[in-house]
């Protein structure tokens, strides 16, 4: 176990959706900045954004205080990935690496694009199903490099430690030799997933070959360092929220209590939505009521004024 725990507010699939994180002792924290990058020696956490088989793009709100999980909206519509034949929703766990983050201002060595503004994307490949807001401990087992109309993309290959065949593996190698198919597969997803939505197909560096473990930590710990200078305030994040409650160099470290009235004020904004809705649907069902009654005194008048003209 983790030690982390979430807490929902308002419906899924609703704009209003958020997933807050807590620590052990219940505290709201922020999952991008205050999860600590490594769980263990070479073992890295992850936060669980969109459990297998689901079609929701649910992600970390980078530009919300505390950093909730959110579904992402285009257009004012929140957004979906279609079912690419043959596969369902997306084809792992997929999430986040806390703590990471692939910057905007800096192009990368190996791709010449820049980052995408987001901390580092990993595909989870255990057998088990995860849950939105679940922080797991994960191995990490080679990297692709995904190019996302000219941004440098990465997607970590990795799986959970407590798979029951975590054992088996150890770098990119044991994937293409355990799970034939899963790679291309992989590469197919990433290539072709936004062409539903009239966009193009992605492209990739190294010929959408995967580089393995020593590489992919190479490339977490560089976003790492970026997510430094981030939270330091030494690269400016231009509208990324920093706020967090553990990371004692970063001056946008706040106390536990500004962090619960963030969700508080969240809830009670919710709340007084809830309030004014159910108050003008109960006000609109007293003027259903009273049409329908004065309707009712009608029929009964026009009933008498008839019955009364027939017995005179
Ligand atoms: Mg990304």
């Amino acid at each position: 176990m983790s030690g982390f725990s979430s807490e929902e507010r308002a419906a899924p699939f609703t704009l209003e959706y958020r997933v807050f994180l807590k620590n052990e002792k219940g505290q709201y924290i922020s999952p991008f900045h205050d999860i600590p990058i490594y769980a263990e020696k070479d073992v890295f956490h992850m936060v669980v954004e969109v459990p297998r088989w689901s079609n929701a793009k649910m992600e970390i709100a980078t530009k919300d205080p505390l950093n909730p999980i959110k579904q992402d909206v285009k257009k004012g519509k929140l957004r979906y990935v279609a079912n690419l034949f043959p596969y369902k929703g997306y084809i792992w766990n997929y999430g986040a690496i806390p703590q990471t983050w692939e910057d905007p201002g800096h192009s990368d060595k190996h791709t010449g694009c820049c980052g995408d503004n987001d901390p580092i994307d990993v595909c989870e490949i255990g057998s088990k199903v995860c849950t939105r807001g679940e922080i797991i401990r994960v191995k990490v087992l080679g990297i692709l490099a995904m190019i996302d109309e000219g941004e440098t993309d990465w997607k970590v290959i990795a799986i959970n430690v407590d798979d029951p065949d975590a054992a088996n593996y150890n770098d990119i190698s044991d994937v293409e030799r355990l799970k034939p198919g899963y790679l291309e597969a992989t590469v197919d997803w990433f290539r072709r997933y936004k062409v539903p939505d009239g966009k193009p197909e992605n492209e990739f560096a190294f010929n959408a070959e995967f580089k393995d473990r020593y590489f992919a930590i190479d490339i977490i710990k560089s976003t790492h360092d970026y997510w430094k200078a981030l939270v330091t305030k030494k690269t400016d994040g231009k509208g990324i929220s920093c706020m967090n409650t553990t990371v004692s160099e970063s001056p946008f470290k706040c106390d536990p209590d500004a962090a619960k009235a963030i969700v508080d004020a969240k809830s009670s904004f919710l709340l007084s939505l809830s309030l004014s809705l159910s108050l003008s649907l109960s006000l609109s069902l007293s003027v259903s009521l009273s049409v329908c009654l004065s309707v009712c005194l009608d029929l009964t008048h026009s009933f008498n004024f008839y019955g009364h003209q027939k017995c005179m």
